[in-house]
């Protein structure tokens, strides 16, 4: 985003400042000049134009809504853009089909709870795609679970054993996008399963077809 130089993951935090805002923070992505850019400005561009197509579809399948925004030509091949993509496609896709009676106020709330636990790096750091989380937080708001409810928050976590065993099954080496799909066919089976709640038909794409396109801003570059 700065120079185009290769990425550098690091393993330990590394102190430096925002090239864009200017924020101070500890960090787990550089570039060899020493560029960092926090994760608000490195998704700024294309979280607006996933917001775009997020707010304004009035499609009720959610794989539909996620390829639209997997084909914006600005998306990085990697990057947490993808988890607010599940999540938003999800919670676009029910809130027109109308069951759950959701406004974009609650998808708003999901792309909160998602910036909390969405971090770039941390799949590899912790373990924890952010996409789970996006996924827990539809779930989460669907039941109305909090800390501190029982059943709500049991389904909730549930839901999101699922979709990290899923991811876990596609690791080696990562990719968003099917990261993505798997978690959304794991969603709306989990949905189906205990709302009877059935989103719109969908062609279930096998994990070997799934092929990440190949970006015009490549995820790995400064
Ligand atoms: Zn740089
Ligand atoms: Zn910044």
């Amino acid at each position: 985003m700065v120079c185009r130089s290769p990425l550098q993951y690091h393993t330990s935090a590394v102190e430096g400042t925002c090239h864009y805002c200017g924020s101070r923070d500890q960090w787990y992505i550089s570039c060899p000049n020493g560029h960092f850019v926090c994760d608000a400005c490195h998704n700024q561009e294309t979280m607006q134009q996933i917001e775009a197509i997020i707010f304004q579809t009035t499609s009720t399948d959610p794989f539909a809504i996620a390829e639209q925004c997997m084909d914006l030509d600005i998306l990085p091949m990697l990057g947490c853009q993808h988890t607010y993509i599940a999540g938003g496609a999800l919670m676009a896709a029910l809130k027109n089909d109308g069951t759950f009676q959701l406004s974009d106020d609650d998808i708003r709330e999901v792309f909160h709870r998602t910036n909390k636990q969405a971090h770039g790096g941390y799949c590899g750091l912790t373990g924890t795609c952010g996409i789970a989380p996006a996924l827990g937080a539809c779930v989460a708001i669907i039941t109305g679970s909090k800390c501190g409810t029982d059943k709500e928050q049991q389904f909730t976590m549930e839901l999101v054993f699922r979709v990290v065993g899923a991811i876990r099954e596609l690791t080696g080496p990562s990719c968003c996008k099917a990261y993505v799909r798997t978690s959304l066919e794991v969603t709306v089976d989990f949905l189906e399963q205990n709302f009877s709640i059935t989103l719109s038909a969908h062609a279930k794409i096998s994990p070997r077809l799934q092929t990440g396109k190949m970006p015009l801003l490549p995820g790995w570059f400064c």
